[in-house]
């Protein structure tokens, strides 16, 4: 299934994605965004949180 990646290494802990979907994305005691339930909601949910990534570190895996 089609599941949200987070690349760490370019997350800058601004917290937006935890924000929009707090479902799926939490900051880990590092602040840098995790996925921690992957179908935690829609797709369509999932997608705005990606769109609203500034550095674009969010993708989806299948
Ligand atoms: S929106 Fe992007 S940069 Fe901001 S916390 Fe989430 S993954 Fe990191």
């Amino acid at each position: 299934m089609k599941h949200p990646v987070v690349n760490q290494d370019d997350c800058i802990s601004c917290g937006l994605c935890a924000e929009v979907c707090p479902e799926v994305f939490r900051l880990n005691d590092k602040d840098l965004s995790e996925v921690h339930n992957p179908a935690g909601a829609s797709e369509e949910k999932i997608q705005e949180a990606i769109d609203c990534c500034p550095v674009q570190c969010i993708h989806w895996e299948s």
